[in-house]
């Protein structure tokens, strides 16, 4: 469609340099070859099976790349400085992975190879924004961002704890303790203040795990909602309950946040729905599409696996775990020898603190979430720890196009792709006009591409050997730089950029 612009009614005439250049301008270049003999692109995709969700595109094209942006996606043959070819293989918009804890250059080779270009850790986030960016500008392989995380500033103003939630996730503190106990009208106060400045600071969302912070009210939730409301970030939580048996059940849980966004007017993002709903993810689900339908902004996401995992330490481990989650010791593997857990073994590692894993999400759960359009895929990768982390860090994504289209036939080829590239972005964008350009095959947009063989595209971390590259993702684009090329990490460039909602003070 985009090459009859140039071709058609217009005529030969028009087409000189002076057309070309005004046509770029706004944003109808297509790609003729007269305009790539013009000036050769610092990248050409060539010959790939492009499919991008927002236009619908599916067909063969070739994509021209210069200064990090797409510049033209066209039928004809392109000159580039660097030529991938693509034959055969599928060239879609990079991953975006809305939940990683795992924020290092370990775990973003791991992603890059899974086909991510962007990894944002919004549920647990950081009580620093400005820190947690500056730590990273420059020396990331693919674009980062964070959220401001209530579990780490509560952490912080009530636990008198330092230090981000990654380590309070990995590591017991005293922090756990305090966790437990509601906060005093002053420790609010702080609260509120800490959260209003990371907000300013750019952070993309506001992230929240009531689960591991039993002592916050209903009314904490609450005013953290009015402050999210107030810069229109979404709020990423980790439900109150993720049990079976009522009360304290996933349902309920979720009750109380779309309540919450409801009457403040947050936008709302669940996290991992399947292991919140455990078999009643079908009735969170349909709470999601409910509100949605009545107009409010809530989405989710889920991760493709049968097992979750946090810290043993946490308050998900208080007392009454195994009747909430349906599950008992030999379900919950200890992430650094990959054991299973006795009632012995339970009490040691609680006490010395660490990551588990957790068997309790049943397939038919985990299937019905991968396969829903609406259910946007996200890891929730976790810090590699020891031996035995949960290989969702490491394979989520080819695990969706490989095992659940592939093999499983649950949901088609762009659907999947919608749910890990177009739709991470759309819920960003309102609140950082940065994912305006992300998650899309589209001139002008950021040059950030995957590039893989829908044949042979399969994850290859396990339970028992999770530190696996996947296989069957040949090319990764980030910014216009190759990080993966022919399957295999490039050495010694750092192309990521901080992705971050506007600075304001
Ligand atoms: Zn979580």
């Amino acid at each position: 469609m985009i090459p009859r612009r140039l071709t058609g009614s217009k005529g030969k005439g028009m087409l000189d340099a002076v057309g070309a250049l005004s046509l770029l301008a706004l944003g109808f270049v297509g790609g003729g070859s007269f305009f790539a003999q013009e000036r050769s692109f610092d990248l050409v995709i060539a010959n790939g099976r492009v499919m991008d969700p927002e236009s619908g595109l599916d067909a063969v094209r070739n994509v021209g790349i210069r200064d990090g942006k797409i510049i033209t996606i066209s039928t004809a043959p392109l000159n580039g400085r660097q030529t991938i070819e693509a034959k055969g293989l599928v060239v879609s918009p990079g991953f975006i992975d809305l939940h990683e804890h795992g924020q290092e250059p370990r775990n973003y080779q791991f992603q890059a190879r899974d086909g991510v270009t962007t990894s944002l850790e919004l549920e647990a986030g950081t009580n620093d924004v400005a820190r947690w960016y500056a730590e990273r500008e420059g020396k990331s392989l693919i674009n980062f961002g964070v959220s401001i995380g209530h579990i780490p500033v509560r952490a912080q103003v009530v636990g008198h704890a330092k230090g981000d939630l990654v380590s309070s996730i990995t590591r017991s503190t005293e922090a756990e303790a305090a966790l437990h106990r509601e906060a005093t009208p002053d420790e609010l106060s702080e609260m509120k203040a800490l959260i209003e400045t990371g907000l300013k600071q750019g952070a993309l969302a506001e992230g929240m795990g009531i689960n591991y912070t039993p002592g916050a009210t209903r009314w904490e939730i609450i005013e953290m909602f009015r402050l999210a409301a107030k810069y229109y970030a979404p709020v990423h939580v980790h439900l109150r309950y993720a049990g079976l048996i009522e009360p304290e059940t996933g349902l309920n849980a979720i009750e109380e946040v779309i309540a919450a966004a409801a009457a403040t007017g947050a936008p709302l993002h669940v996290v991992h729905i399947t292991s919140m709903g455990l078999r009643n993810t079908p009735q969170l689900i349909a709470m999601v599409e409910g509100a949605r339908q009545r107009g409010l902004d809530v989405t989710t996401e889920c991760y493709p696996y049968t097992a979750g995992s946090t810290g043993l330490h946490t308050a998900v481990f208080d007392p009454g775990w195994q009747a909430r989650m349906g599950i008992d010791y030999k379900d919950v593997q200890w992430a650094e020898t990959g054991e299973r857990l006795t009632a012995e073994t339970f009490e040691k590692y609680r006490k010395q603190g660490g990551i588990v894993v957790i068997h309790m999400i049943p397939e038919e759960a985990a299937r019905i979430a991968v396969a829903n359009p609406m259910v946007m895929i996200a890891s929730d990768g976790m810090p590699i720890t020891g031996a035995k982390v949960h290989p969702r860090g490491q394979g989520t994504f080819s695990r969706v196009l490989g095992h659940y289209v592939r093999e499983e036939k649950a949901l088609d080829l762009m659907t999947a792709l919608k749910k890990m590239t177009l739709m991470p972005a759309q819920r960003l964008e309102k609140r950082a006009p940065v994912f305006n350009n992300k998650g899309r095959i589209r001139v002008g947009a950021d040059a950030d591409i995957t590039i893989f063989d829908p044949d042979r595209v399969i994850d290859k971390a396990t339970f028992d050997e999770p530190l696996q590259y996947s296989e069957g993702i040949s090319f990764v684009v980030v910014n216009g730089i190759p990080v993966v090329k022919d399957g295999k990490l490039v050495e010694g460039v750092l192309p990521g950029r901080a992705m971050r909602a506007p600075i304001s003070q």
